[in-house]
């Protein structure tokens, strides 16, 4: 397992200066005050507006609570990998705290485990 590459967090996310409706993602300033964004660090552009209205029909408010939903939603990202790789610790492939010999024993819980793995490495680009 490497260690993630991504932008430290957080990131936070405001309503962009453009002519159709969006989002921006951003690293935020300084970690202790979530008030000011590190605008020299843009994480990413969330756009799509028009393609929820075209092809999901959607209205203009639905298109944008969708739009400001996904960009909530990478904002958290960073904050999402740390609880979910602190909430695993060190445990591999499963969940059995009284025998380790059990880990990815294919039982339901270890299968979640193995599941919040397998997202970590996708953000890392392992997968
Ligand atoms: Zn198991």
């Amino acid at each position: 397992m490497s260690e993630p590459t991504f932008t430290p967090g957080p990131w936070l996310t405001e309503p962009a200066d453009w002519s159709v409706a969006g989002n921006t993602v951003w690293k935020a300033l300084d970690p202790d005050n979530l008030s000011e964004l590190a605008y020299e660090q843009k994480i990413c552009d969330i756009r799509g507006w028009g393609h929820l209205i075209a092809t999901e029909l959607l209205s203009d408010a639905e298109a944008t609570a969708v739009q400001v939903a996904n960009a909530h939603l990478i904002a958290s990202a960073p904050d999402l990998y740390a609880a979910l790789d602190e909430l695993l610790g060190e445990t591999t492939s499963g969940y059995h705290p009284s025998d380790p010999s059990l880990h990815g024993c294919g039982c339901a819980r270890c299968g979640k485990y193995q599941a919040a793995r397998a997202a970590l490495a996708k953000a890392r680009g392992e997968t």
